[in-house]
């Protein structure tokens, strides 16, 4: 099969060539010609499979015909983190340097100017979080009604119940005629149905079952103990003990932890960087572009990083925590072994996780292999014994294994939260610094919590819970 078959335009495929892609995916080739149809497409791959370029070619070769209009873009594509926007963003401007399209891109923590004049010159193709894209909406800078083409990315988790109340406002603002169109690797089964409610008899796409993992993935699951130090030892042992490990995103379920291993791993001579949802947006750009250029081996990272991010050579990806959703594994292990490049992973097992390590194998469908000694789960494993367990873990550093609220929050909703850019610029603002065992004497004396806010959707704050602008 060749890209020339799947009724792209000659632009379209002049660029696609330049990429150096001999041919298309198969979420590409089954994918594509359905959009250039104008029908609605509701496409499950594996990570890594290529699914952006199955909707940003033919949308390209399509928005080629017309004009956009000030303020009324004629496209609109929804995603899940700041972060990943940026990257379709990207991934626009490659695919489309033959087309005079404007691309803008909508999400929070940065300013909103650029983006207003960007929407007054009228845009072609609308890139967005939900809430920045409300936010403009609100203040009477943007119509809806001129979107021909919905896409959304990453849809289980756009539609999960953090999300779900701003997408359904956001569809009712578009024309009900437009074409939409939905990608995940992953859509349990509840989400499908609700999936159904957004899309007009849509081409189902199913490339591999929802929720497989890449075969090009080597999984592996390391036993080791509760408390934190322990997880931590283990850890280091695995860094030091991989002899191909190049590169790794180390994934924890809360972010003051992903900023404790984050000093913990400095401080034993790692080359190590940190993203979650709690720092402004320019460390986590900052972070985020150290890692991608090679400058830091190893990013310790919040479920902010596990959707769709696209860093070619992650050689290893680590679950230091066992994760909240089995779905959010398939998702973070999804950061390496893409494009049919060879990845491997590991998870540390504590004797707690059972619930959780069982819905992951039962979720992926298979068995993960132990590393070494299967762990010895223990006998209660409920919440209860949990928390017991958690904080057992944590005597010795205060209340370091509780989640916080915003964590909690975090997982409740299935989405990131992050303070209000400039009160928060600070690193060292992070409470989860500040009871970490790892943390240096300056984290130890600042006692104080910052004046932070939590709130369901990474950039849209309910407007009580406000404290300064965005
Ligand atoms: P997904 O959204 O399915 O996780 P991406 O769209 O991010 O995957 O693509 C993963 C990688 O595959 C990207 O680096 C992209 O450049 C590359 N890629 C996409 N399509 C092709 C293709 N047809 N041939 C080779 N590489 C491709
Ligand atoms: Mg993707």
């Amino acid at each position: 099969m060749s890209f020339d078959k799947l009724g792209l335009s000659e632009k379209v495929l002049a660029a696609v060539e330049a990429s150096g892609y001999n041919e298309p995916t198969p979420i590409q080739a089954q994918a594509i010609p359905h959009v250039m149809q104008h029908r609605d497409v509701l496409g499950i791959a594996q990570t890594g499979t290529g699914k952006t370029a199955s909707f940003t070619l033919p949308m390209l070769s399509i928005l080629e015909k017309g004009r956009a209009r000030a303020r009324m873009p004629r496209s609109l594509i929804l995603e899940p983190t700041r972060e990943l926007a940026a990257q379709v963003e990207e991934n626009f401007i490659k695919y489309g340097q033959n087309n005079k399209l404007s691309v803008a891109l909508l999400i929070g923590g940065v300013s909103f100017d650029d983006q207003l004049k960007k929407l007054d010159r009228g845009v072609d193709v609308l890139i967005a979080t939900p809430g920045r894209l409300l936010d403009h909406f609100e203040r009477g800078k943007l119509l809806m009604t001129g979107v021909d083409i919905l896409v959304i990315d990453e849809a289980d988790r756009m539609l999960d119940m953090g999300f779900i109340p701003d997408i359904e406002r956001i569809c009712k603002l578009l024309p009900f005629t437009r074409q939409t169109l939905f990608f995940s690797a992953t859509m349990p089964p509840e989400i499908e149905g609700l999936a159904a409610k957004f899309l007009h008899n849509p081409v189902e796409i199913t490339v591999a079952k929802s929720a497989t993992t890449s075969d090009t993935i080597t999984q592996r699951a390391v036993s080791c103990g509760n408390k934190d130090f322990e997880k931590r030892q283990a850890l280091r042992d695995l860094l030091n003990g991989i002899s191909d490990l190049q590169n790794a995103i180390i994934f924890c379920n809360r972010k003051r932890d992903v900023a404790t291993l984050w000093r913990s791993l400095e401080q034993h001579g790692f080359s190590c960087g940190a993203l979650h949802g709690d720092m402004d947006q320019r460390s986590r750009t900052t972070m985020l572009n150290n890692f991608r250029d090679g400058n830091i081996d190893l990013l310790v990272a919040s479920d902010v990083a596990a959707r769709g991010l696209d860093i070619p050579n992650v050689s290893h990806v680590f679950n230091f925590d066992v994760s909240v959703t089995a779905e959010d594994y398939v998702h973070r292990i999804g950061r390496t072994g893409r494009a049919g490049r060879e990845g491997a992973t590991f998870m540390l097992v504590t004797p707690a996780d059972k619930k959780g390590y069982d819905a992951i194998e039962s979720l992926i469908g298979q068995t993960i292999e132990w590393h070494d000694n299967p762990v010895g789960f223990s006998s209660r494993t409920g919440k209860n014994a949990k928390a017991r367990q958690d904080q057992a873990g944590s005597s010795k550093v205060g209340a370091k294994s509780k989640r916080s609220k915003s964590d909690r929050e975090e997982t409740k909703n299935r989405k990131q939260s992050i303070a209000p850019a400039s009160k928060n610029t600070d690193k060292d603002s992070d409470p989860g610094i500040i009871s970490g065992k790892t943390s240096g004497n300056k984290q130890k004396s600042r006692t104080k919590r910052p004046n932070m806010v939590a709130f369901a959707d990474e950039d849209h704050v309910p407007a009580f819970l406000l404290r300064e602008p965005r």
